[in-house]
């Protein structure tokens, strides 16, 4: 392990956008320290992406199995084995984590591990040790936030850190927040067989997406089962003797075995000397501009600890962008509107571009197409339900062609891995006459965006408005 020294970047954070930035800059034949207090992959690998889509995956066989006799499938399912689900967890972490490190080695990266922290605008201390680089990159990543008064005890009122590692289903959760990690759990335990309720103060779960998919998850999750209270704000909790009591704004009460808090992800800034360096910082967040510099010339910042979407891709993004720029290339802007975001529950709820409302926010005129899953071959076979909605401008000229596709908005199974089409479709500015002329496989479910395209520019096949 190395022992203080310069470099030309160091990076402090080994999570998506700290090493994706550590990666590139490798192939620019940059020396990179990356400084990681605990696990390189970060939350991303040990506590976010990876182990919650095992969880679901595991959750997908649970169903399958219970719902087997559907398909005419004789099968006897006798329950969730807790430890061997998080047993196939782990050894999905630990491949990729053993991957990751041999493919950070590989680059000749010097991984320095250790609490670090900014000691001046050129220098990382970690341990004594100080490592200097012509430029340094924050990339402290997030934790999960609680509510004030709400205290976080790991064991009856949990995160998603505590969540994951569970060894038991609970026999009922309350989950406070209809964001992305609610969502994604209450899919998971319900699937497993636990009663579960979210609290969402929003009047739609998953608040960041279009109303009409939000609509169609709502849907689907009463059908199987999951309760919500919508417009409602969380009020307090305590504990019984078999686990918690929720109070809700209008006095309705909830007993569970647990609460889960998933009300959102804070910046992990305090504390590490960036104020103190000249970093400036908004509601705990580094300020960047468009190319991710910060108020300090030397430092860049990355991923969750900047005010842009939390996801790990656009961590990989802007570790790139920021390995590039420092490589000399002539770099762009990120346009986060053109980000796929994916929520991997059961239906998984895709989208890129804006939502209708957004449009309507934006004083945008446009013409949108819900093509819904019922009429696809292969959603039908797969016997699941939803829709895809895209989102045009409205023609220029009556009765003319629409216009750019500005929004594709997904919800039903597996249509997670139809959104990478659409993010072609967004931001290379097609329409959907351009779509339409495309001919899709078939039978698949990528048929949707090509049925919901021939619709918008007026030739619709298997469809009927
Ligand atoms: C339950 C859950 C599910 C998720 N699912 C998805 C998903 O499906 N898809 C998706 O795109 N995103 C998902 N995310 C979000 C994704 O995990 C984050 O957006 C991503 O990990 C952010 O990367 P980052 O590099 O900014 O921060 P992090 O991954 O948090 O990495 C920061 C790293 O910095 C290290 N660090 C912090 N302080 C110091 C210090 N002082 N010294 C040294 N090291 C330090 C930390 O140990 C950590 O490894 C999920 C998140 C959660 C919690």
């Amino acid at each position: 392990m190395a022992e203080g020294g310069h470099y030309d970047i160091v990076i402090l954070g080994g999570g998506s956008g700290g090493y994706a930035c550590a990666l590139r800059a490798a192939e620019f034949g940059k020396r990179v320290a990356l400084i990681e207090k605990d696990k390189v992959g970060g939350t991303c690998l040990h506590r976010g992406c990876i182990p919650t889509k095992a969880l679901l995956h595991a959750a997908e066989v649970a169903d399958s199995s219970r719902e087997s006799e559907k398909f005419g499938i004789k099968t006897a399912f006798e329950g969730i084995e807790m430890p061997a689900v998080l047993s196939y967890q782990q050894g999905v972490v630990e491949r990729l984590w053993k991957g990751l490190q041999s493919t950070i080695a590989g680059r000749k990266i010097d991984t320095i591990y250790g609490d670090g922290r900014l000691t001046s605008p050129t220098s990382v201390t970690v341990n004594g040790a100080v490592y200097t680089g012509d430029h340094v990159v924050l990339a402290t990543g997030s934790v999960p936030r609680s509510l004030p008064g709400l205290t976080l005890d790991g064991v009856r009122v949990i995160t998603s850190d505590d969540a994951l590692k569970f060894d038991r289903v609970p026999s009922s959760v309350v989950i406070l927040g209809g964001g992305v990690i609610g969502v994604e759990f209450a899919s998971v335990w319900r699937s497993f067989g636990a009663d579960v309720t979210i609290v969402e103060m929003a009047p739609q779960l998953l608040p960041l997406e279009d109303e009409g998919s939000a609509k169609v998850l709502q849907r689907v999750f009463r059908r199987r089962g999951i309760k919500f209270e919508l417009d409602t704000p969380f009020q307090s909790v305590s504990y019984t003797d078999s686990g918690v009591r929720v109070v809700l704004g209008g006095g309705k009460e909830l007993d569970a075995e647990l609460l889960l808090v998933a009300v959102g992800r804070g910046p992990v800034s305090a504390d590490l000397g960036y104020e103190e360096n000249g970093v400036a910082i908004t509601r705990g967040f580094v300020d960047v501009d468009p190319l991710c510099r910060t108020s300090v010339p030397t430092i860049s910042a990355v991923g969750d600890l900047i005010n842009t979407p939390q996801l790990a891709h656009v961590g990989f993004g802007e570790g790139i962008l920021v390995a590039e720029r420092l490589g000399g290339l002539d770099v762009k802007p990120i346009d986060y509107d053109g980000v796929p975001r994916i929520t991997y529950s059961d239906p998984e709820v895709a989208s890129v571009g804006i939502t209708s409302a957004q449009a309507a926010a934006r004083g945008i005129n446009v013409v949108e197409v819900n093509y819904p899953l019922g009429g696809n071959g292969k959603s039908v076979i797969l016997q699941t339900q939803g829709q895809a909605k895209v989102i045009a401008e409205a023609p220029s000229t009556p009765g003319g062609q629409p216009g750019r596709v500005l929004g594709v908005h997904l919800v039903g199974s597996r249509v997670g891995e139809l959104i990478a089409e659409a993010q072609l479709i967004f931001n290379w500015d097609a329409e959907p006459d351009d779509v339409a002329a495309l001919i899709h496989p078939h039978p698949t479910q990528s048929e949707i965006i090509g049925e919901a395209h021939l619709a918008l520019a007026g030739k619709p096949l298997h469809f009927h408005a």
